[in-house]
C-alpha cells in the first residue's frame, strides 16, 4: 500500500512537472510611452535618427493629430501640459480641463492611464522618469485622494525645481534629461515596472530658444540618444525575461511657422504630431487613419489588457492603434428647422452595426453618471446616419457610437444666438 502511495505521487508528480514544461507561460504585458516635447513632424523627418529609426524598423511610425476639434467645444490649446494630459487621459481639454501648462483645475473623474492601470492591478508597481515634477504631482494627482489616492511606485523626478543639483544655467535642460533617461534606463532594467512615463524637455528648450536651427535639430539627436538608451533596457528586459512590451514615442505639439519658436496655436503644423511603436502589428487605423493622440490611451489599455469602466470608456476621444478596429472620425452636424442630427464617420471593415446613443446630460464630469438612449442602429459600413431628436429636446448632446470593436463620441453644443436678441 504504501509502495502504492509512492508510485502515485511518482507518477502525479511527474505529470505535474510534464505539464508545467509543457505550458508555456503567457509573456508579461508591460508598456512605456516617452514624450519628448515640442518636436515638429517635418522637423523630426528632416533629422539623423538612428535609434528612432531602428525603432520604426520593427515597429511603425505615424503622423497623428491634437488640439481637439478646432473651433468647436474640445478646442485645446496645443501647450506642452495640455498635450501630456491628452495622452495621460485619452481625452481633450473640455474633458481633462488641463488648458494651460499651470494645470490649476484638473478635473480628475478621467482617469489617468496610472490610475486605471492601479483600478485594475493595485500591486503592480508603476513609475515616471520626468524632467518635469508636475507631471507626476498635478496631472497624475499622486497620492492625492481626488485624483483616486494611486501612489507612483517608483519616480525619478524633481530635477527641473533642485536648483542645486542643477542650477539653472546654459544647458542644465539637456543635463536633466540626460540624468532621467540614465535613470529610467537603469530602473526599467532592474525594476521593470509594468507601466512607465518618461518625459524629455530639451528639444523644446532649444526650439523656443533658437528657433527650428542648428540647436535644435542637435537637441534631436540628443533626444534620440536617450531613447534608444531607454529602448535598449526595454529589448534587455525582452530577452532576459518572458516579457511582452509596448514602447510609444511622440510629442506634445508642433511649432508654429515661420521660425519653430513659438506654438500653442491651431495652425496645421503645431496640431500635428507623431507616433512611433516598436510593435509590427499596429492595426490599420495606425497606419492608414489619422489617429488623435488622446488614442495612446486605448492602445497602452489594450496591451496590457486592462478593464476600462463602461462610463469612461463612453468619454475616450482616441480610438485602439492596435488589434481590431470598427469606428474613427464621428462628425457631427444639426439642422436646428427639422431638430434633425447628421452623423458620419470611418468604417474599418463591414462588420456589425453601430448602435447610436445620446445623452442630454454631462454629469460623468462632476462623478456622476449619465444615461444614455438608443436612438437607432445602422450599419456600421453605411457611415452615415440622420435621426430626429424632437423627441429629446436640449441645448446639449452627448452622441455616442458603439460599433462591435470599439466606440467613439461627439458633443453636440448648440449656441442659444436667438437668446440675445
Ligand atoms: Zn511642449
Amino acid at each position: 500500500m504504501k509502495t502504492f502511495a509512492k508510485l502515485l505521487s511518482f507518477l502525479l508528480a511527474s505529470f505535474l512537472l510534464f505539464w508545467g514544461c509543457e505550458q508555456p507561460s503567457e509573456p508579461e504585458k508591460k508598456a512605456i510611452y516617452i514624450i519628448v516635447d515640442g518636436i515638429s513632424a517635418d522637423i523630426l523627418e528632416s533629422v539623423d535618427t538612428p535609434n528612432l529609426d531602428r525603432i520604426i524598423e520593427q515597429g511603425g511610425y505615424t503622423h497623428g493629430w491634437l488640439g481637439g476639434i478646432a473651433g468647436e467645444y474640445s478646442e485645446s490649446t496645443t501647450i506642452s501640459a495640455v498635450g501630456y494630459n491628452h495622452v495621460l487621459t485619452g481625452v481633450w481639454s473640455n474633458k481633462h480641463n488641463v488648458y494651460t501648462n499651470s494645470i490649476e483645475d484638473p478635473n480628475y473623474n478621467y482617469w489617468s492611464l496610472f490610475r486605471l492601470f492601479k483600478h485594475n492591478h493595485p500591486e503592480k508597481p508603476v513609475a515616471i522618469y520626468s524632467s518635469w515634477l508636475d507631471n507626476r504631482t498635478k496631472l497624475v494627482g499622486d497620492g492625492l485622494p481626488e485624483a483616486g489616492g494611486i501612489n507612483i511606485d517608483i519616480h525619478y523626478d524633481g530635477f527641473d525645481v533642485d536648483t542645486l543639483a542643477f542650477p539653472h544655467e546654459y544647458g542644465y535642460v539637456q543635463k536633466i534629461d540626460e540624468h532621467v533617461s540614465n535613470n529610467a534606463s537603469e530602473s526599467l532594467r532592474e525594476d521593470a515596472p509594468y507601466l512607465s512615463w518618461v518625459y524629455l524637455w530639451y528639444p523644446d528648450d532649444t526650439g523656443h530658444t533658437y528657433g527650428e536651427v542648428e540647436e535644435h535639430f542637435e537637441s534631436i539627436k540628443v533626444a534620440d540618444e536617450q531613447v534608444g538608451r531607454i529602448y535598449e533596457a526595454v529589448e534587455y528586459r525582452m530577452e532576459n525575461y518572458n516579457e511582452d512590451w509596448l514602447f510609444m514615442v511622440t510629442t506634445d505639439h508642433g511649432r508654429r511657422l515661420p521660425d519653430g519658436r513659438h506654438h500653442g496655436g491651431q495652425s496645421e503644423r503645431e496640431r500635428t504630431i507623431w507616433m512611433i511603436s516598436n510593435k509590427s502589428d499596429m492595426n490599420r487605423f495606425f497606419d492608414e487613419g489619422h489617429p488623435p493622440i488622446t488614442s495612446i490611451y486605448p492602445t497602452i489599455s489594450r496591451h496590457l489588457g486592462l478593464d476600462i469602466p463602461a462610463a469612461l470608456k463612453k468619454e475616450l476621444d482616441g480610438v485602439p492603434m492596435i488589434g481590431d478596429v470598427s469606428i474613427s472620425d464621428p462628425e457631427i452636424s444639426y439642422d436646428e428647422e427639422t431638430q434633425t442630427i447628421d452623423l458620419n464617420w470611418n468604417a474599418w471593415g463591414n462588420d456589425g452595426d453601430v448602435n447610436i446613443k445620446v445623452a442630454v446630460t454631462n454629469e460623468f464630469s462632476g462623478g456622476g453618471e449619465d444615461q444614455y438612449e438608443l436612438l437607432e442602429t445602422v450599419p456600421l459600413s453605411a457611415g452615415q446616419a440622420s435621426m430626429s431628436v424632437a423627441g429629446h429636446p436640449s441645448d446639449f448632446y452627448k452622441v455616442l457610437l458603439e460599433a462591435p470593436h470599439n466606440s467613439v463620441n461627439r458633443w453636440l453644443v448648440l449656441d442659444d444666438e436667438n437668446d440675445e436678441d
